[in-house]
């Protein structure tokens, strides 16, 4: 008898760890595929008290060895960004074009709680929120501060022109001129397109509506060329991560080296080193 209730007993113990570790498992996929469990309360979202329920970023996190490349990134973009968006979807079709920001994990940067802004009042309500700084030299031309202070460093010990020049265009934009440069190369038929999945060397060229890099106050347009301007840029945390954009440099802040750790894809076109998101 006394045996017959140990094995029950040992039985029942075996069955509750499997349990656990089943559900255990569970969970974490689940935490790193859909959703954190902040999202619902972020579904719309009050930027800062978003921000502010996102997890404690006090270490800078460390990509786990064990993950994939595309694991590693999406767990990663995962402190920034609280709804991860679907495959298949617009809003992931936009965060592997523009998404390698959200890797940033600085704590002075801000990034946006979604990777599309609606409006022009959306977008004045998160640049609100940015902690801005000006690039020396250049009228109207502002970044992110960690931004601004690594490309001033930079143009301190190289000499890199704007793209065009006016600091409004190449540096942050509004939405409105967001939406203006969008319309001289694009319409509404090409973003159904994009949309859609059928259109994607738009995004080279110029963002649609709401969603470039420059409405966050992380990228430049520079006419960086030479093999020495791209170093410095390195360096400094600035890469460029939209394949085929020749001019647009993206603040991420990270050494070169780490990019890979954080899955970022090296694609070299034409001599020229693209980092890629790995989604
Ligand atoms: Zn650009």
């Amino acid at each position: 008898m006394q045996r017959v209730l140990r094995k029950t007993t040992l039985i029942t113990i075996v069955f509750f760890i499997s349990f656990i570790l089943v559900a255990s498992g569970g969970i974490a996929y689940q935490r790193l595929f859909t959703n954190t469990p902040q999202v619902n309360e972020c579904a719309n979202p009050d930027l800062r008290s978003c921000k502010d329920i996102s997890p404690a970023v006090d270490q800078p996190l460390t990509p786990d060895p064990q993950l994939n490349n595309q694991q590693r990134f999406l767990a990663a973009i995962a402190y920034n960004l609280p709804i991860i968006p679907q495959p298949g979807t617009f809003e992931y079709i936009l965060l592997r074009a523009y998404g390698a920001v959200f890797v940033n994990q600085e704590p002075e940067i801000q990034l946006p709680q979604k990777v599309i802004l609606a409006n022009e009042q959306e977008t004045e309500e998160f640049q609100s929120t940015l902690m801005m700084t000006k690039v020396d030299g250049i009228n109207g031309c502002y970044l992110q501060q960690p931004a601004a202070a690594a490309l001033n460093k930079v143009r301190s010990l190289i000499n890199i022109p704007l793209k065009s020049g006016y600091g409004s265009g190449d540096c942050t934009r509004t939405f409105a001129t967001n939406l203006r440069f969008w319309r001289k190369y694009a319409n509404n038929q090409t973003l159904e397109k994009v949309r859609q999945g059928r259109e994607t060397a738009i995004l080279g060229i110029v963002a649609p509506p709401g969603t470039s890099q420059h409405l966050w106050g992380l990228a430049i347009d520079l006419r960086a060329y030479s093999p020495q301007q791209r170093q410095a840029l390195n360096q400094n945390g600035w890469f460029q991560t939209v394949e085929k954009d020749l001019p647009h440099w993206t603040y991420i802040g990270l050494p070169q080296e780490d990019l890979p750790l954080f899955g970022f894809r090296k694609k070299v076109i034409r001599g020229v080193t693209y980092w890629i998101t790995p989604i």
